[in-house]
């Protein structure tokens, strides 16, 4: 016993001395802090299993919701589909007081491969106004639409259950959770409609987000929030993953310049939301653990994110860890006991509503912060110290915040690890802390100490529209 106890004190004496040798970091700054939130608490235990199970069906019901499908029915097909997501939407307004703007996003397409044909594809868009900003958004995205084997067959029954009503479900459960709140930004939650033909209405939407100006900050999209026992027979509802792409697609060669010399390759915008999503997971989600992976999607495949990174917003896809292939894309049909096609036996919705929860937690945590620091720039080569530089907070946000923290971390930890508060200030020098030795970042805080994600200096890290 006197033994170990000799050997804990060892090691920890050994501890002290290592955080002392690391120097400038520890001196500085401290480990990651952060105001717990009750009202995050609350939402992470709001959304329900039972609405998501009765949405799937409802969507299930409608026998197929391929984008070329029956439009003029009331029981079937995507026209049906979409006509049940505005009236629910609609109804969740109703019960806030009107506090949904709910409307039809819609464009004709044609001439594509899997569009021949002039063909409207049609979302639902419900946006929550925010209160002190109004014109900055985060979103919330499933799709609407469902596919079989062929990607073109549009009257086969297609219940995409997992594919992808698990997602859109759990936008419109996150809408029914959220819509009991007032937020200082903006929340926008979308159905968005031929994602299995080639990402049209995410397209459709984002160009919308642009022609509007809107300061979108985040794009959480949704595809297949349920299933947790993987075609290679992991079983497991404890973890999720988040897709988040390295550099920006509409970078500039200049900004890829800059960005050689000074780094940012693992700091784009949606990185970052994809480590803000992590923390949120840590923090409120019971049994929840994010796998944040440095890549767009899955290898080689696409969702509707995708169109808001290609104009240059962050966006990342929420989904489960493992996938099971037999019950997405395909027929219905039974091979020798062997069961393909996406149907809902196979859900399990307490997942689905524990990654509906991350979703809330998340864009109710962004949408009560003060909207992510503008124009970061930071300088320190050939000096001791480290400075960096932001705007200073929109007029409509000046009530609302309390100050600015600064992050940095080792060029090679994948999370920041020491942070100082600075106070409501646009510069902050950083002493004897060596540029070269870290990457920094910068985050708002509101007088209630809700926090935007961080963000990297540049034209690499910059939540704010490059076009
Ligand atoms: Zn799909």
């Amino acid at each position: 016993m006197k033994k170990l106890f000799t050997k804990l004190a060892l090691s920890s004496s050994a501890l002290l001395v290592a955080a002392s040798i690391a120097g400038p970091a520890a001196s500085q700054g401290q480990a990651v802090s952060y105001k717990d939130q009750a009202k995050l608490h609350a939402i992470a235990t709001a959304p329900s299993a039972e609405n998501l199970r009765k949405d799937v069906q409802t969507l299930v019901d409608f026998g197929t919701r391929h984008t070329l499908s029956e439009t003029e029915s009331e029981t079937q097909g995507i026209g049906a589909a979409r006509r049940w997501i505005f009236a629910e939407f609609e109804r969740i307004s109703a019960a806030c007081g009107g506090c949904l703007e709910v409307y039809y996003s819609t464009g004709v397409i044609e001439g594509e491969a899997r569009i021949p044909e002039a063909t409207e594809v049609v979302s639902v868009v419900a946006i929550q106004r925010g209160k002190t900003d109004p014109e900055r958004y985060v979103l919330m995205a499933g799709d609407i639409d469902s596919r079989v084997t062929d990607v073109m067959d549009s009257t086969s029954i297609s219940p995409g259950a997992n594919d992808n009503a698990s997602g859109l479900a759990g936008t419109i459960e996150a809408a029914r959770v959220l819509s009991q709140y007032e937020f200082n930004g903006s929340i926008v939650y979308a159905a968005l409609a031929g994602e299995e033909q080639g990402l049209f209405g995410g397209q459709i939407l984002a160009k919308q987000a642009l022609e509007e100006n809107w300061r979108l900050h985040a794009v959480l999209n949704n595809d297949m929030i349920a299933n947790i026992a993987g075609i290679n027979g992991v079983i497991d509802n404890t973890t999720a993953r988040v897709f988040a792409e390295g550099t920006r697609q509409n970078e500039t060669a200049a900004d890829a310049r800059a960005r050689r010399f000074t780094g940012g390759e693992v700091d784009s915008p949606s990185r970052n939301l994809g480590r803000y999503i992590s923390w949120m997971a840590d923090r409120y989600i019971q049994n929840l653990d994010v796998m944040l992976v440095y890549r767009l999607d899955r290898f080689g495949r696409g969702g509707h994110h995708r169109p808001f990174n290609d104009v240059g917003y962050p966006g990342v896809r929420i989904m489960e860890t493992n996938e099971h292939y037999d019950r997405q894309h395909q027929d219905l049909r039974n091979e020798d006991g062997r069961h393909f096609g996406d149907t809902i036996e196979f859900m399990d919705f307490d997942y689905a509503a524990k990654l509906t929860a991350l979703n809330a937690v998340t864009l109710a945590s962004m949408a009560w912060a003060p909207a992510p620091p503008s124009e970061v720039e930071i300088r320190g080569a050939v000096q001791p110290h480290t400075t960096l530089r932001w705007a200073e907070a929109s007029e409509q946000e000046k009530d609302i915040i309390a100050g600015y923290r600064i992050y940095w971390r080792y060029t090679d930890a994948p999370n920041w690890q020491f942070s100082r508060d600075v106070g409501n200030v646009t510069e902050f020098t950083l002493e004897n802390v060596v540029i070269d030795n870290y990457f920094f970042g910068v985050s708002s805080v509101s007088k209630d100490g809700f926090e935007s994600p961080v963000v990297f200096p540049g034209a690499a890290g910059t939540f704010d529209l490059r076009q």
